[in-house]
């Protein structure tokens, strides 16, 4: 269990979601962290599912994979984004997590015969793996997020849960309440009220705020925070102003005007340890927010648009973050356009245009078969036309099969996730995948986590990495056919990256005398990307996107 004197701070949601509590425990996290704290983060989700990775991108954004394998929330990924460090499967749990491991002791009959309840047994279960959690990471403080809002039915067990460990450690747990003051436009005023009516509704669980983060479309002025200080029981200086911002990443320098990361060490009765230097990061958010910054043109061709565009850059996050960090590296400025594959696939005009006049191409990660002969002729489209073209992990597949259906002449070449029985399996299913798949043994079962890849000498991902050996995130359940390898690398497609035993196609590539950049990764590069250290493979991508400008 994690020692004595351990901290905790708690991030609830008041008043409506979808305020940036995320971001909010980003912050805390690398504030802390620059004050020389070891800092762990932890998401709590309440909905049931055992892990995020069963679940539709339209519904709940991207699985962001941890090097561990476990599939999360893209929180998570924002979580080390922030840090700059891994996190690990005691970061993130879900009541179907804590759920499951309730049941599975009650069945081992480790109860003792006891009626197994929501609480103690569930509530004992949540400040067990909190507890865990800060132990394994060998932090000092940890903060937990609970997703959802106050007053919602499914998170009401993790807010007792944090409740208990205040009265266990009355001086060692902090609450920070995220609550939103919104201005109607007929009044032109900013309204204390709700945020008011959410620390009464915390209050009826026992629990009082700490500190309150006041996200708002402008800054909070001294007569509301006043207002907020009197009526919600919270000392004025540590209610933190949290006005709308451009970028996520400089919402921790903002915080630091209201002071916050020194009042959260004085509310913890910690010492500073060393002086923030926040110089790097400033630079790096200041880049980013670059307008002026010229600007290089990317396509991001993907399905998961169904729902809105709101929805659509969720499902891709952290491949709009890994663009977003390698672009502030070499002083551009991404712009981003989404394209439909599904109206490539039907052959609009408008879309086929949209798409030439692109400096960069991406197709990202993806599952099943709609849109995919969209992606596929985006590929194609790239291929011949020079345009730089970069794949992740589906994006990887379907550019071996489209190189083995136009150039090897394979017309029927596929992968048996799509056509079980095509004639040309050149994307596979993993062996191990197979019991899986007859089995309907779905969640938590592809090749997933961190895995490491040797790199040939001579290739645009030798010379990106500037290393032999490297370990990249994966999520998939099928592979390059090994029986195709041989007949695509005498057509000229390269395997620059492959398993350390050579068995595992990780990365293909046109050599740069065929095309400025033409390159998949089996894995999913973008989910190590973080601000500090942007990823090897998206610079090099976003260099040959800008330098195809010139030659235009
Ligand atoms: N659907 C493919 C597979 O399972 C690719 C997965 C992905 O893009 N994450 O192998």
């Amino acid at each position: 269990m994690a020692k004595e004197g351990h901290k905790y701070i708690f991030v609830l949601g008041g008043v409506m979601s979808g305020v940036g509590k995320g971001v909010v425990t980003s912050s805390i996290g690398l504030l802390l962290q620059q004050k020389g704290y070891p800092v762990n983060l932890v998401k709590v989700d309440p909905y049931l599912n055992v892990d995020a990775g069963t679940m539709n991108p339209t519904e709940h954004g991207e699985t962001f994979v941890l090097k561990s394998g476990l599939e999360t929330d893209q929180d998570m990924g924002n979580y080390e984004r922030f840090l700059g460090h891994d996190l690990t499967d005691g970061d993130y749990m879900t009541s179907g997590m804590v759920y499951q491991s309730v049941i599975a002791r009650e069945r081992a009959l480790e109860y003792g015969g006891k009626c197994v309840e929501a609480i103690p047994h569930v509530r004992d279960e949540i400040s067990r793996r909190i507890k865990a959690a800060a132990e394994h990471n060998g932090s000092r403080i940890s903060v937990i997020e609970i997703g959802g809002t106050i007053g919602d039915f499914q998170n009401a067990l993790f807010i007792d849960a944090a409740r208990m460990l205040k009265v266990r450690h009355p001086d060692d747990v902090l609450f920070v309440m995220v609550s939103y003051l919104p201005v109607p436009s007929t009044l032109g005023e900013m309204k204390t009220r709700p945020t008011q009516h959410a620390v009464r509704e915390l209050n009826s669980y026992g629990v009082q705020a700490d500190f309150i983060i006041a996200r708002a479309p402008q800054p909070l002025d001294a007569r509301r925070k006043e207002k907020l200080a009197i009526s919600c029981n919270v000392h004025a200086d540590r209610i933190i102003s949290a006005p709308d911002i451009k970028s996520i990443y400089e919402a921790p320098l903002n915080f630091e005007k209201d002071k916050f990361s020194d009042a959260l060490l004085s509310a913890l009765n910690l010492p500073e340890k060393r002086r923030a230097s926040l110089a790097a990061w400033r630079k790096f958010a200041t880049a980013v927010a670059d307008a002026k910054a010229p600007e290089v043109s990317i396509a991001i061709v993907g399905k998961y648009f169904d729902t809105g565009d709101f929805v659509l850059s969720d499902a891709y996050l952290s491949v709009i973050e890994a663009i977003k960090f390698s672009a502030a590296k070499l002083g551009l400025r991404p712009k981003i356009t989404w394209v439909n594959s599904k109206d490539i696939e039907r052959g609009d005009a408008k879309t086929l245009a949209e798409l030439a006049k692109q400096q960069g191409i991406i197709v990202p990660g993806g599952f099943g078969e709609s849109g995919i002969e969209g992606k596929i002729r985006t590929i194609r489209f790239a291929r011949e036309r020079k345009i730089p073209y970069f794949g992740l992990c589906y994006g990887m597949q379907l550019m071996v099969i489209e190189y083995a259906r136009n150039v090897l002449g394979l017309k029927d070449a596929h992968t048996t996730e799509i056509k079980k029985h095509t004639v040309d399996p050149v994307v596979d299913v993993m062996p191990d995948q197979k019991d899986l798949l007859a089995d309907k043994n779905y969640g938590g079962t592809m090749r997933l986590g961190a895995y490491p890849a040797r790199l040939k000498k001579g290739t645009i991902a030798r010379a990106a990495y500037k290393k032999d050996l490297v370990e990249e995130r994966h999520r998939h359940r099928y592979e390059i056919n090994p029986e195709y390898i041989e007949r695509i690398e005498k057509a000229g497609l390269v395997f620059s990256g492959t398993s350390p035993d050579g068995v595992l196609m990780e990365i293909a590539e046109l050599p740069r005398a065929k095309h400025p950049f033409m390159l998949g990764t089996q894995f999913h590069p973008e989910l190590q990307a973080r601000p500090l250290s942007p990823h090897p493979l998206f610079t090099e991508f976003l260099k040959a996107a800008v330098a195809q400008k010139k030659r235009k």
